[in-house]
């Protein structure tokens, strides 16, 4: 028999009555002849919740300490969708992220899948009954409880659905589809057919929170069949492919943002050639996530480095900055707040010169500064004030066709 995984965001889990929506769904596929595993977040904005309380209590709570606490959200939406499962007369099984066999990296709050030995979820489908697994959770090889990063159940159901060599994953959210842009924010965005693996990647990992980024990387490594579509209504959603046939019109197929950014920049006496090598070899072994970098070594000015962060890694980088201020030997360092970062993707890009340079054009006749670029085979992002944000999204989308009505987004 086809296995199939779903998944359940929280927000479709967000209550007793929606948890029961969720358990008639399953018993539709569970007709149409397939194994079925469903992969579920906590519910509502339970891990938000839970995060406030420690936050009550600590400043910075431990790690570890806050992965134990955070993996309690899904484990309540497991058993209460099997016992609604049985409810309706279905055989069903819940299981926590390490009792379905999943072994992490030893990262707390952000780690990676290693492996999954799914022997226990495959037992339960040779039963016939539905395997219920908490999303975001693993353990790691000493044993600790670990969460893979907010957002995460999406790559707990795609890891899944590749260790049991699933037919296909289909993500059930609060949106029908992914969107050209979020619908929530920019006005006009409409719902694409299809997507390649790697502009969702691109446009998940630049702010499009539809999708954790990793669950498109898992399925585009593995070549999972993967879609997004509505936990509330029956209609199509997208489906997620290797390769899609794109409008010739329709360079530029999303428009995604991030707020929160923050731009550090790091100041040197003389400039140095090891000190780019040196200052991002010591982050990445610390675990700090750089993205944007720019150099400047011009004569007549201080020599520096400036980078992107989260505001949520702004600590955790200047700490680890300041501890190994001996060896990376900077003069000092100083950054600015209140930046976000937009930008436009489209495997199309490629082959179409100008996009970048309509972009920055639209953007000076909005008023918006650009603090900082990076631009890739299929997209450009721009550093602008967080403040701008919201109203760039809106202009780039427009700028690229994107929310006309006449044009079909395929
Ligand atoms: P879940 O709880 O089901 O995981 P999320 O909140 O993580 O749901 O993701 C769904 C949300 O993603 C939507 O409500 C929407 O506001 C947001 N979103 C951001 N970018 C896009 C996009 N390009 N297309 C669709 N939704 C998007
Ligand atoms: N509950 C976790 C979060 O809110 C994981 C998830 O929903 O995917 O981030
Ligand atoms: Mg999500």
């Amino acid at each position: 028999m086809s296995t199939l995984v779903v998944k359940f965001g929280g927000t479709s889990v967000a209550t007793t009555e929606r948890i029961m929506h969720v358990a008639k769904r399953i018993q539709r596929e569970k007709q149409n002849g397939y194994d079925i595993v469903v992969v579920v977040s906590a519910m509502g904005k339970t891990t938000d919740q839970l995060v406030d309380m420690a936050h009550e209590i600590s400043e910075s709570p431990s790690k570890r300490e806050m992965d134990v606490l955070l993996t309690t959200g899904e484990q309540v939406t497991i058993s209460l969708l099997s016992i609604a499962l049985h409810k309706l007369g279905i055989e069903a099984k819940s299981f926590t992220g390490w009792q379905a066999g999943i072994v992490t990296e030893h990262v707390p709050s952000n780690a990676r899948i290693e492996n999954i030995k799914p022997k226990a979820v495959n037992d339960a489908l040779k039963a016939g009954e539905v395997a219920v697994v908490a999303g975001f959770q693993g353990i790691d090889d000493e044993g600790n409880i670990t969460t893979l990063g907010r957002g995460g159940s999406d790559t707990t159901a795609v890891a899944i659905a590749s260790a049991l060599n699933a037919e296909r994953c289909d993500i059930y959210t609060d949106v029908d589809g992914v969107y050209t842009s979020d619908p929530r924010f920019v006005k006009g965005a409409r719902k694409l057919k299809e997507l390649s693996y790697d502009e969702m990647l691109e446009l998940a990992n630049l702010g499009a929170g539809v999708l954790h980024p990793r669950s498109v990387e898992v399925a585009k490594n593995h070549n999972i069949p993967m879609s997004v579509r509505s936990s509330y209504e029956d209609v199509e959603g997208t489906i997620l492919k290797e390769e899609i046939e794109v409008e010739k019109d329709l360079v530029v197929r999303g428009v995604a943002f991030e707020p929160d950014i923050i731009r550090l920049t790091v100041y040197y006496k003389e400039a140095y050639n090891g000190s780019l090598a040196n200052i991002f070899t010591t982050l990445a072994k610390n675990h700090v996530n750089v993205d944007i970098i720019v150099q400047t070594i011009i004569q007549g000015t201080q020599p520096s480095v400036s980078f992107s962060v989260k505001k949520e890694n702004l600590q955790d980088t200047l700490q680890v900055l300041s501890e190994h201020k001996d060896i990376l030997g900077y003069d000092h360092i100083d950054y600015e707040g209140e930046l976000a970062k937009v930008s436009i993707v489209g495997s199309g890009m490629v082959s179409n010169p100008g996009v970048a340079a309509s972009m920055f054009d639209r953007l000076y006749r909005e008023g918006i500064p650009v603090k900082m670029v990076s631009t890739s085979e299929i997209k450009v992002s721009v550093v602008v004030p967080q403040e701008d944000m919201l109203k760039a999204a809106n202009a780039l989308h427009e700028e690229f066709g994107l929310s006309l009505k006449e044009k079909v987004a395929q």
